[in-house]
């Protein structure tokens, strides 16, 4: 499984304090990122942050949120890609410049953060954290520039890859996305406020609708009084992650313009379309397969079924009797249901296969209960290659489909059939914006190219021409 990146949210309302919308809204992007989580708001006339390691609901109680009270503010839930995980890296990350206060979340990877880190130390800049996210606000206060506008004009041309930023002035609140547009961010309102968020199931729990996404090499401004305005730091070229719609980003949001759900359906359609399997029941491997799973049921007329149940309960660490147990742990999370598998032809479907060692075990798992064959299918292409845009992928010596042909993938798997969607068959779903997205990790062509090797090092990103609009 890819481990998700971030979700950042931001609110500017009429209201005096909006710090429960704001954990609210954090919480609806759990699923990117359970590392760490953290809110600063803004009252008048300080910014408050509360910040720890964990979930949501264990970084915040009833007394934290009674401190944290403002009109505005900013949240983040983190999983590391950039940076080890601890409590100076959790965000939103506050400073103090030149150019005034401001607090700032990040969902990304700026590739060319350790270079532009060393020039920055070479004339003194003292680092808190190990975090690429912190390099922003360095950078900032050093651009020499009058006004943070400026700044961050100068700066955002400087930071290379992927970054959708949400910074908040006592002035004004900015959404800011990348010109390649990898990490999805959102522009909405409710009835008290204007919500920026990484996905828009966030806006939508705040009874919010829609107004736009902010689009690629876009900085969106949204002052004290709500009014919003808007202007490019770059041209936009467009490279969005496909991976936000086949695993990250939750069914219920519409991102880069598409309901994921739907989306995810019309996988599972190109994958029925695909494939001329035999089965009795098609089961999902819950939960990023569930919606593919209805789309290839309802288009093979294999009846669907729940054959494994995911439990919701099972905390991000569990004590098991031997950290070698990996199967238990697994069963832990998925146990089958005998009745649903014995004596059947089954499908199982998930959304990828990454290293291969989770699918094995949920295999071994369906196979105690004595299928009668078992075909696996995974509404993705075979990941070969690693990604460098902010989400946590292996190397390619881990990743199985850069290892192994489908058929030795089929025998180490020990299933009866196994089928990849092509990459012509996902980007027939996608439609006619498909040349928008990026598939690097299924091609090796980057959007923006990589040198110096992996993420953990110097891996910059050759120079793009960018056109400065203002
Ligand atoms: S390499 Fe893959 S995971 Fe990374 S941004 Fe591109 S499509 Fe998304």
């Amino acid at each position: 499984m890819f481990k998700h990146e971030c979700g950042v949210i931001g609110i500017v309302s009429n209201l005096k304090n909006i710090s429960y919308d704001l954990y609210f809204g954090l919480r609806s992007l759990q699923h990117r990122g359970q590392e760490s989580a953290g809110i600063s708001v803004f009252n008048v006339k300080r910014t408050m942050t509360h910040k720890g390691m964990g979930l949501v609901d264990e970084v915040f109680n009833k007394k934290d949120m009674k401190n944290l009270k403002g009109f505005k503010g900013i949240g983040h839930v983190r999983y590391s890609t950039t940076g080890k995980s601890n409590v100076e890296n959790a965000q939103p990350i506050f400073a103090r410049t030149c150019l005034g206060d401001f607090s700032l979340v990040h969902n990304g990877n700026i590739v060319n953060y350790r270079k532009l880190r060393k020039k920055l130390e070479s004339r003194g800049a003292i680092f808190l954290s190990d975090s690429d996210s912190e390099l922003i606000l360095h950078l900032l206060a050093f651009s020499g520039q009058k006004d943070l506008i400026s700044a961050l004009k100068e700066v955002l041309n400087k930071v290379k890859g992927a970054f959708s930023f949400i910074i908040m002035t006592p002035d004004f609140m900015l959404g800011v996305r990348d010109p390649h547009g990898f990490r999805p961010l959102v522009l909405g309102e409710n009835s008290f406020g204007h919500i920026l968020a990484s996905e828009s199931c966030a806006i939508s729990l705040l009874k919010g609708k829609i107004i736009r996404e902010v689009k690629p090499g876009e900085v969106v401004v949204i002052d004290n009084k709500r009014h919003t305005n808007s202007f490019y730091f770059a041209s936009p070229k467009p490279a969005m992650c496909v991976f936000e719609f086949i695993y990250f980003a939750r069914p219920d949001s519409y991102v880069f313009g598409q309901n994921v759900h739907q989306f995810r359906v019309r996988l599972g359609e190109k994958l029925a379309d695909e494939t001329n399997i035999d089965a009795d029941r098609i089961i999902p491997i819950p939960d990023s397969g569930i919606s593919a799973s209805l789309g290839f049921s309802r288009k093979s007329g294999i009846p669907y079924d729940r054959g494994l149940i995911r439990d919701h309960y099972t905390g991000r660490t569990f004590i098991v009797p031997s950290p070698q147990d990996r199967k238990f742990k697994v069963r832990m999370k998925l146990n089958p249901i005998k009745s649903s598998i014995e004596g059947k032809k089954i499908v199982l479907l998930d959304d990828s296969i990454v290293r291969g060692t989770t699918s094995k075990i949920i295999v071994e798992l369906v196979r105690e209960h004595k299928p009668t064959s078992i075909s696996f299918l995974t509404a993705s292409p075979p990941i070969r290659y690693p990604c460098y845009y902010g989400i946590d992928t292996p190397t390619r010596r881990e990743l199985i489909a850069a290892q192994k042909t489908i058929e030795e993938i089929k025998k180490h798997l020990n299933v009866d059939k196994l089928h990849y969607l092509t990459i012509e068959g996902l980007k027939e779903v996608i439609g006619k914006k498909c040349d928008n997205f990026c598939f690097a990790c299924f091609t090796g062509k980057y959007p923006v190219k990589i040198s110096g090797g992996g993420k953990k090092k110097d891996s910059r990103l050759a120079e793009t021409k960018q056109i400065k609009l203002f």
